[in-house]
């Protein structure tokens, strides 16, 4: 007989969750049971404050109207369409407004699920586009150290997490990784971009020389890394990097999953920063968390290389069940009115400053060792204790949801990026709460 019985209603021991200790949150659960706008309920019924949006995702926070009811909506006229060989005419919508708000070189939209699923697809694009276009030797793909790109083998491998790679194997051959740009002994307490690291764009010139350009299909970066602890690029590192993509035809790809959709203070990094890629991974923000979605901007020219075969063939052999999927379509649409509708996509400019200040009020206090910014996005980083890496800020992590504040940690680095919605007296909640919470730390 399939199925157990005498499952208690709140046994946890089936779900293995992701990226988590699983023993160690089973033994004291965290349970959210609802959300409204900046605030989580808990299932002891308490309001915690969202200093995340989600996982970097819920950038209009959470049970928008227009959301809610667009997927409600959406569920009943049209739940699913094939992805393949059919269309649904909100996957072309949502393609030309995605292409409206998108940097100017950005004229195609691909659907995925996720932002791994993004990245998967650009990288594989990015080498097919090349063979296309008669450069089959050019499937050499280059990361950085300490940038997420996801969890696929693609990802993993272009990725620069340790962890996430140790594990796995040999993952992609052909594979190189840029220096990361954390610089905390000339940077520390830098407030948005830092003055020094742009030379470390330099080490693409190395590995051209080392490999020879020909090998090389993409460069892969996320214009300022998220999940290794909010690196915020130097000031002309991400020039640097597209002058001598150029200068060797190596395709630029900005993974976007976490920047994109307003994070910034613009739509996009790329537009933030004035430095256009060939591609952009994009995930999360897009549907507000709501629907899983992913999706990949491409220029006219990657897009066009594939388009010249006969026309009765498929130009491209991938693409994922959900590719474009109804509902996910209207949730991003929806998501796409609110972001528009209440300027959210700009918000991020507007707070900037009233941010910067605050989330610098942190320094001085006990353990940081630096502060960094950038739009509506915060690191702090901590001293770890000795012996115990991550320990102190996963303790911060844990007051912290106590005192009733969702933060993010990664390594010994606290990360916060609210909903783009967040006012100013949720700002000081945010950081006043933070700085209680650091005082009593061990
Ligand atoms: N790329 C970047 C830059 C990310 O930050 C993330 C997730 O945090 C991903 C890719 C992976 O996205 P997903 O978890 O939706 O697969």
């Amino acid at each position: 007989m399939s199925g157990r019985t005498n499952v208690a209603p709140n046994d946890l021991s089936a779900f293995w969750m992701p990226f988590t200790a699983n023993r160690q949150f089973k033994k004291n659960p965290r349970m959210f049971v609802g959300a409204k706008d900046m605030h989580y309920t808990t299932s002891d019924g308490r309001q915690v404050l969202d200093g995340t949006a989600g996982l970097w995702c819920c950038n209009a926070g959470h049970a928008r109207p227009k959301i809610v009811e667009a997927v409600a909506k959406q569920a009943e006229e049209l739940d699913y369409a094939p992805a393949f060989q059919m269309g649904h005419p909100k996957a072309f919508e949502l393609a030309n407004r995605l292409v409206d708000i998108a940097p100017d070189p950005m004229k195609h939209v691909f659907y995925t699920n996720s932002g791994s699923e993004s990245v998967e697809t650009a990288l594989k694009m990015a080498i097919a586009y090349h063979r296309a276009r008669g450069e089959g030797t050019r499937t050499r793909l280059i990361g950085r150290e300490r940038g997420y790109h996801g969890v696929n083998f693609g990802g993993i491998s272009v990725g620069g997490i340790v962890k996430n790679r140790m594990h796995f194997g040999q993952m992609l051959a052909g594979v190189d990784h840029l220096p990361h740009t954390h610089l905390p002994e000339q940077n520390a307490f830098t407030k948005g971009q830092p003055e020094h690291g742009a030379t470390l764009a330099d080490d693409l010139e190395r590995i051209c020389a080392l490999h020879d350009p020909s090998t090389i299909a993409a460069v892969i970066v996320e214009p300022l890394a998220g999940s290794t602890g909010v690196l915020v690029p130097p000031k002309q590192y991400l020039e640097r990097l597209r002058a001598i993509c150029d200068k060797h035809g190596i395709l630029l790809i900005f993974d976007e999953v976490i920047t994109g959709f307003g994070r910034l203070g613009a739509p996009f990094a790329a537009q933030k920063f004035n430095v256009m890629p060939d591609m952009i991974t994009t995930a999360k923000g897009l549907t507000n968390g709501v629907i899983p979605m992913g999706a990949v901007l491409t220029t006219a020219e990657i897009h066009d290389a594939f388009m010249d075969g006969p026309e009765n063939l498929i130009e491209l052999f991938h693409g994922y069940t959900y590719s474009g999927n109804p509902m996910a379509c209207a949730a991003a649409i929806a998501t796409l009115d609110t972001y528009r509708d209440e300027g959210l996509l700009e918000r991020g400019t507007e707070l900037a400053s009233y941010w910067e200040d605050a989330a610098h009020s942190m320094r001085g206090l006990p353990h940081v060792t630096d502060v960094r910014n950038l739009g509506l996005i915060a690191g702090i980083e901590l001293a770890p204790i000795e012996g115990q890496p991550t320990a102190r800020a996963f303790e911060a992590f844990l007051r912290a949801y106590d005192k009733g504040i969702l933060i993010r940690t990664t390594g010994d680095i606290i990360a916060l990026s609210p909903p783009l919605v967040i006012s100013k007296a949720e700002i000081d909640t945010l950081f006043g709460t933070l700085a209680d919470v650091l005082r009593q730390l061990p």
